[in-house]
């Protein structure tokens, strides 16, 4: 008897997931700037990694925001963290910075990555941007959740 997860095709969907989301570090560690970066919307496009804001890669993070990121001093107790990027440990007294999703990068290693999107790579929290289209598009996305929510509780209470 086929279980409800193979009807229902949910895990193989989970597992894309964390591919994609594997793939998004793979970039951060290698794309760097310059021609012969991964980082290109056909190269994207290639891996799958298409984003939903019309087949596009988010824009880079707000310059704001991102200046104002905070810089925190590593400490004793998380010395033993790794950046998710270059996998190097942290070291005690170094000054590592955190995302709003609270994960924690070097700097260099996360402000190349921030110029060129706006998620953080290890799970794909969203900073806002400075482009006013994907900001557009980021809210009418969220309306129509909202949205497809109302339309859903409504249905629920109609037929309970
Ligand atoms: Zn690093
Ligand atoms: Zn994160």
């Amino acid at each position: 008897m086929a279980s409800y997860f193979d009807e229902h095709n949910c895990e193989p969907l989970n597992s894309e997931r964390e591919v994609r989301t594997n793939m998004l570090l793979e970039l951060a560690r290698g794309g760097g700037p310059g021609p012969g970066s991964l980082f290109n919307r056909m190269d994207f496009e290639h891996l799958g990694l298409v984003v939903d804001w019309d087949h596009h890669l988010p824009p880079p993070a707000a310059k704001a925001v991102v200046n104002n990121l905070p810089r925190t001093v590593i400490s004793s107790s998380q010395a033993e963290l790794k950046c998710p990027v270059c996998l190097v440990e942290f070291e005690e007294e170094e000054t590592a910075i955190e995302l709003p999703c609270h994960h924690l990068f070097h700097s260099s290693c996360i402000l190349p990555w921030l110029s060129k999107t706006n998620s953080c790579p290890l799970c794909r929290h969203e900073l806002p941007t400075d482009d006013d289209t994907y900001e557009q598009h980021r809210q009418d996305k969220a309306r129509k959740q909202q949205q497809q929510h109302r339309l859903e509780s409504l249905h629920g209470a109609m037929y309970t």
